[in-house]
């Protein structure tokens, strides 16, 4: 269940001698359908070992706020609750990962942690590897095909990364087996804060409190994920490939702050879908389509490009375009400050940013537009590049993800073609306020949004 899945990241044997087994979760934050998780439980059983299983929590991580760390948090105590429940002990502490894991991992037989394609997180991973005196094993878990099956190179198309994955994703689709735990670890004496309610845990982090919090319209854990996952098979799906992309209307599964903190598992979401649908169907190719392909190949494209959340990391016909059309007159020039507080003269453009600002999400349709205009109403690419990964880290309840990375870069050039050529653009697809009102009722759009 775990070979293509499961790598081991130094040389050093298990510590025969060590207490227990850690699982240190960073990345795929649930019981269910985690594969560290069992990994760590095969293993536990088999040395006739206790599994603790830890998580660190710091306020010092990129825009660390009270919106996503609510969320977080949120997920975090439900899910402490349903392994607890399996008979292991599961310990919060505030410390930073990398620390937090090695001080634990001193008494450990070895170390089992999930796997991340960000840089910093990465960082992290490759410096618990170094430092550890026992062995380290990572596990691929928030993905259906692992992205190194699939390819060792970066995929520059969406067609050509489908077309790799659909070779392969067959053998994948097979569910997590749960694993009986043979010695209970709740008495392990390992200390662990213990809080009664989320907010009680935000009271002890020192993080930004300017960033509102989210909760009327998405509270984070498993069960709420499961709870959006249902309602979509049920109610949504059916219409997804004629309305997903028309953001007056819900029809997408809202899913994407659960997976970014792992709260869900992609291949749990597939396989449910499967359940109720012909893999087949219209409507379940092209929802497919975006959760594994387009989230996939955003893993992809992190994991082999360095510079995948800077302007220097888009293609070089991009760049070259955009540098040509660098001295272009704009019609409008905005500060961060003003695309931040939603001011400037695009009605469509204020409703994206308002909507990013109360809900912590935009509707990806919005999003392309969002994005396409910060490049358009700023001096330079490289600042709308930063302009955009600043407000979308800063806001988004899904943001700080490599599909967040892939998005914007797609709006400047990654993944797509040289279109025709254009003022500011270049030769970068362009869109226009007049294609919102062709494609969808964006007055409609403006309406939901303000009254939300
Ligand atoms: C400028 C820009 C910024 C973006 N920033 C983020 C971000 O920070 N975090 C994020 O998760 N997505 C981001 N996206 C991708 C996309 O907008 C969101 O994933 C989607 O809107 C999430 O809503 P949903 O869960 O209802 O999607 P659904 O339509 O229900 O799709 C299901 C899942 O598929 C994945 N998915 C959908 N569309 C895409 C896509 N275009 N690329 C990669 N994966 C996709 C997501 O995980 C999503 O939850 C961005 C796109 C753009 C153009």
């Amino acid at each position: 269940m775990f070979e293509e899945r499961l790598e081991k990241l130094n040389n050093l044997p298990d510590n025969l001698s060590g207490k227990y087994i850690l699982y240190s979760m960073e990345a795929s934050l649930r019981e269910d359908f985690n594969f560290s998780l069992e990994f760590a439980i095969q293993k536990a059983n088999k040395l006739n070992k206790p599994l603790l299983v830890s998580f660190f929590i710091t306020d010092k991580y990129k825009h660390s706020n009270q919106r996503y760390y609510k969320f977080m948090i949120e997920g975090i105590l439900k899910t402490k609750k349903a392994i607890e429940e399996r008979g292991i002990k599961f310990v919060i502490q505030k410390d930073d990962y990398v620390n937090g894991t090695l001080k634990l991992s001193k008494e450990a037989v070895c170390i089992v942690l999930d796997k991340n394609y960000l840089k910093t997180q990465r960082k992290w991973r490759e410096n618990i590897a170094k430092a550890s005196q026992v062995a380290v094993y990572q596990l691929e878990n928030d993905v259906v095909v692992p992205i190194q099956v699939v390819s060792d190179k970066p995929i520059p198309y969406a067609y050509l990364y489908r077309d790799r994955l659909n070779k392969v994703i067959d053998r994948f689709l097979k569910p997590v087996e749960k694993i009986d735990l043979k010695v209970n670890s709740k008495d392990l004496d390992v200390e662990s804060l213990e809080f009664k309610t989320p907010d009680e845990f935000l009271s002890i982090l020192n993080i930004d409190k300017t960033v509102s919090t989210v909760d009327k319209y998405f509270v984070g854990g498993y069960d709420e994920a499961e709870k959006r996952l249902k309602e979509f098979i049920e109610k949504k799906l059916y219409k997804y490939k004629e309305f997903r992309s028309d953001p007056s209307k819900d029809y997408t599964s809202n899913l994407s702050p659960y997976l970014h903190f792992g709260q869900i598992s992609p291949l749990k979401i597939v396989l449910e879908v499967l359940k109720h649908y012909d893999k087949n169907d219209e409507n379940v190719v092209s929802f497919f389509n975006e959760l594994i392909v387009w989230r996939e190949l955003s893993r992809n494209f992190c994991w082999y490009n360095p510079l995948y959340n800077q302007y220097e990391g888009i293609p070089q016909w991009a760049r070259q375009t955009l540098e040509e059309h660098k001295k272009d007159k704009r019609d409008y020039v905005y500060s961060l400050q003003e695309f931040e507080e939603a001011k400037t003269h695009d009605p469509y453009w204020n409703a994206a940013q308002k909507e990013l600002l109360k809900t912590g999400k935009i509707h990806n349709y919005m999003r392309m537009y969002w994005a396409k205009k910060i490049i358009e109403w700023t001096e330079d690419p490289k600042q709308a590049f930063d302009i955009a990964c600043y407000l979308n880290d800063k806001y988004a309840l899904d943001g700080r993800d490599p599909n967040g990375y892939g998005g914007i870069s797609w709006c400047f050039g990654t993944f797509d073609r040289p279109w025709q050529e254009r003022k500011v653009f270049g030769k970068i697809r362009y869109m226009n306020d007049k294609g919102l009102e062709r494609k969808f009722d964006v007055k409609f759009y403006m309406f939901k949004t303000d009254r939300s």
